[in-house]
């Protein structure tokens, strides 16, 4: 038995030296906080997918998720009960009125189990495919209050208007998409990860007179999804893809942006208190490599944890775009 630990211990340290070399690269590419400019659009990453996007007059919450249950919740299918206390708390830190409208791009717990209570919380929608609105309906959302959308819905918030891209969820759990198929049910909690289906996946296209922004939140894509479609920025869920050129190809060269910033990389099984740390096998340093191949034609940054920082007009918000080399 001793013989095999012994053997284990390069195994262990290879692992968290990985793990200090992504730290290093995420710090490096943080964006920093600067002075934010009048009419900015700003952002606040949450973890996972999760975004709060706003001009100060409207705010979109995206897929946000901090209630972040333990490996062992969701690996043995234990109820799932999301945090209120947490998500209270974060309703009042971003501004109950600020939070114009909620959105969910699928339903999995790490999008959707929040959401309706971040809804509630602000006296917002909930947005998102019929199984998303099943979770609202559970946790006793009125209907006047649930948006179910189809592909290719666009909706106007304030200055935003949101357009609603059919996508593919990446193929996140060896090889395949977990918890497939829909919630056809109002979902209560507690419930067990696997309750939570994944719906349909949705990609967002924000625009803002100040510039597009276009939240990819799940690694996955379909072919001719960004046919005509051009952004200045990308929110890149990199957690769980697949080949990492072809869906850079497919999505971040195909929109043509100048911005790249990775989400859902983060170990969202360890509470949001606890910082950021990385999802185990999510391969941040290939994800640079890879990325840093075009450098010439986007920048890659990543985001500070939880703390707001302005984005667009990107000239602007983020000084000077390529300047971290
Ligand atoms: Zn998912």
């Amino acid at each position: 038995m001793k013989k095999y630990m012994i053997l284990l211990i390069p195994a262990f340290l290879q692992l968290i030296f990985m793990g200090c070399a992504d730290m290093g690269l995420y710090q490096r590419l943080v964006i920093k906080k600067t002075v934010t400019p009048q009419k900015s659009v700003r952002t606040t990453w949450l973890g996972t997918a999760g975004m709060f996007i706003t001009d100060g007059k409207t705010g979109i919450l995206i897929d946000p998720y901090l209630s972040r249950f333990s490996m062992s919740k969701i690996v043995f299918g234990w109820p799932l009960e999301p945090n209120y206390a947490l998500i209270r708390k974060w309703a009042e830190k971003l501004g109950r009125e600020n939070i114009t409208a909620v959105i969910v791009s699928h339903s999995h717990f790490d999008h959707v189990a929040d959401a309706p209570y971040f809804a509630i919380e602000a006296d917002a929608p909930l947005i998102g495919t019929e199984s998303t609105i099943n979770v609202g309906r559970g946790a006793g959302m009125a209907e006047s209050k649930l948006i179910a959308v189809k592909p290719d819905r666009t909706m106007r918030f304030g200055d935003f208007t949101v357009k609603f891209i059919e996508s593919a969820h990446g193929p996140a759990l060896l090889g395949r998409v977990p918890y497939p198929g829909t919630i056809d049910q109002p979902l209560t909690p507690p419930a067990a990860a696997g309750d939570y289906r994944l719906g349909g996946v949705f990609a967002l296209l924000i625009s803002h007179p100040s510039g597009a922004i276009l939240h990819h939140g799940s690694a996955g894509f379909k072919p001719e999804m960004y046919d005509g479609i051009a952004v200045d920025a990308i929110f890149l869920g990199i957690g769980g893809r697949g080949d990492t050129d072809q869906y850079l190809e497919n999505v971040v060269l195909k929109t043509r942006a100048r911005l790249v910033v990775p989400v859902h990389f983060d170990n969202f099984f360890k509470p949001l208190e606890g910082g950021m740390s990385f999802l185990p096998m999510v391969k941040f340093a290939e994800f640079y490599r890879k990325a840093d191949k075009h450098r010439s034609v986007f920048t890659l940054r990543t985001m500070p944890f939880c703390e707001e920082v302005a984005i667009l007009p990107m000239d602007t918000a983020i000084e000077p775009l390529g300047a971290i080399r």
